[in-house]
C-alpha cells in the first residue's frame, strides 16, 4: 500500500502518518518523489484497510499495491530512479557505456584497455577480478591483485570501475575497491548476497539470471532495496533458449517491460547474450534504440589471447566504431 500525502504537508504530520503505520506493526518507509511525499507501507501480511490511514491530516489517496515487489515498482515510485556514477547518470534518458575486458589479467592489458575505451567514450571500466567460471579448472580471477589493478586504471583514466562480487565473503573487500558492484546472474537469486549489497552503499548492478522471469528479477532487486540500498541498476545480459546460434538470447523486450513495472534504470549487455563478437555490434546497435538506460560491452585489446570471453570481446577499433553508432542512433531515437 501506498499512502500519498498532499504537496507541502508538514514535517510533523508526516511523522503523524509514519506512526500510525508503525503502530500498527508494519513498516513505514518514505518514498522520494518530485512534488510528492508518498510512504510506502511494507511487511503487512495480507491487505491493510485504507480507512486507517485516509482520515489523517495531510493524506490525499491510498493506493493498494497490487504487485508483489514494492519499492522497486512504478506503483511505488513514479519517477525514474537515476543513479549517478561519475560523470554517468543511469537513468535520465542518457546512454552510459561500461566497457572493459572480462577478466582483470595483468597491469598492461587492464591499462591499455581502460585506455582505450576513455577515448571512445565510455563512462565506466568494467573488469572482473573474481570470476564465476562453470569449470573450477578454468581461470578464476586475480583476486585482491585485480581489484588493486582496477583501482590503479581508475586512476590512471578517471574512469570509475565495476566489478564482480561472487560472495558475501569477500563483499568487503570488492566494496573497498569497486564504485559500482555487480551481481552476476549466477547469483541473481543469491539471497543473502543480495541482502548484504542492499547494506552497501555502493550502486549494485543487478544481472539477470539466465532463466529468470521478469517478476524474479525485480524481486531479487526488492531484496537490495528493502535492505536499505536504492542505488540497483538492472542488467539484462541474455536469458538461456533453445537456439545453439548464439550463446544466450538477448531479450529486448524486457527493456520496455522492466521500464513499465519499475523505476529502477535497465542496461543491456549484448557481449554475454550472444558470445560471438559478430553478433554483439547490432545487439549494441540495437540496445541504443531499445531505450535502454546504458549498455556494457566487453571489449580487449588482444581478444585471441583473453584468459575468458576472447569470442565476444569487441577490438578497441571495433568498439570505437560501435560507440560512436550508438550514440547516433540514441540522437535519432531519443529515449522518452
Ligand atoms: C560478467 O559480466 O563478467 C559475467 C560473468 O556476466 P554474467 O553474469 O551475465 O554471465
Ligand atoms: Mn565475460
Amino acid at each position: 500500500m501506498l499512502i500519498v500525502l498532499e504537496k507541502g504537508t508538514a514535517e510533523a504530520q508526516i511523522q503523524a502518518v509514519i506512526n500510525a503505520v508503525e503502530k500498527r506493526g508494519y513498516e513505514a518507509r518514505p518514498i522520494p518523489g518530485g512534488d510528492r511525499v508518498s510512504i510506502g507501507v511494507l511487511h503487512n501480511k495480507g491487505s491493510v484497510d485504507a480507512g486507517h490511514f485516509l482520515g489523517l491530516e495531510g493524506v490525499k489517496e491510498v493506493i493498494p499495491v497490487t504487485k508483489p515487489y514494492k519499492l522497486v515498482s512504478r506503483e511505488f515510485q513514479q519517477e525514474n530512479t537515476l543513479v549517478k556514477v561519475g560523470n554517468a547518470v543511469f537513468g535520465d534518458g542518457s546512454l552510459p557505456v561500461i566497457a572493459g575486458p572480462c577478466a582483470v589479467e595483468s597491469e598492461e592489458q587492464l591499462l591499455s584497455i581502460a585506455g582505450s575505451v576513455k577515448e571512445a567514450g565510455a563512462s565506466l571500466l568494467r573488469g572482473g577480478a573474481f570470476k564465476p567460471r562453470t569449470s573450477p579448472y578454468s581461470f578464476q580471477g586475480m583476486g585482491e591483485e585485480g581489484l588493486k589493478l582496477l583501482s590503479r586504471a581508475r586512476e590512471e583514466t578517471g574512469l570509475p570501475v565495476v566489478t564482480e562480487v561472487l560472495d558475501v565473503e569477500n563483499f568487503d573487500l570488492v566494496e573497498a575497491y569497486a564504485d559500482v558492484i555487480q551481481i552476476g546472474t549466477r547469483n541473481m537469486q543469491n539471497f543473502s548476497l543480495l541482502r548484504r549489497a542492499g547494506k552497501s552503499h555502493r550502486p549494485v548492478i543487478l544481472k539477470r539470471g539466465m532463466s529468470a522471469l521478469l517478476q524474479e528479477w525485480l524481486m531479487a532487486a526488492e531484496y537490495i532495496m528493502e535492505e536499505g540500498n536504492c542505488n540497483v541498476i538492472l542488467c539484462e545480459r541474455g536469458v538461456r533458449t533453445f537456439v545453439r546460434h548464439s550463446r544466450n538470447t538477448l531479450d529486448l523486450s524486457v527493456v520496455p517491460a522492466v521500464k513499465k513495472e519499475s523505476h529502477l534504470p535497465v542496461i543491456v549487455d549484448p557481449s554475454h547474450a550472444s558470445g560471438v563478437r559478430d553478433q554483439v555490434i547490432p545487439l549494441a546497435h540495437a540496445s541504443a534504440a531499445l531505450g535502454a538506460d546504458g549498455v556494457m560491452i566487453e571489449v580487449h585489446n588482444k581478444p585471441e589471447e583473453a584468459v575468458s570471453d576472447g569470442a565476444q570481446s569487441l577490438y578497441p577499433g571495433q568498439f570505437a566504431d560501435v560507440m560512436r553508432k550508438m550514440n547516433a542512433i540514441h540522437t535519432i531515437v531519443g529515449n522518452s
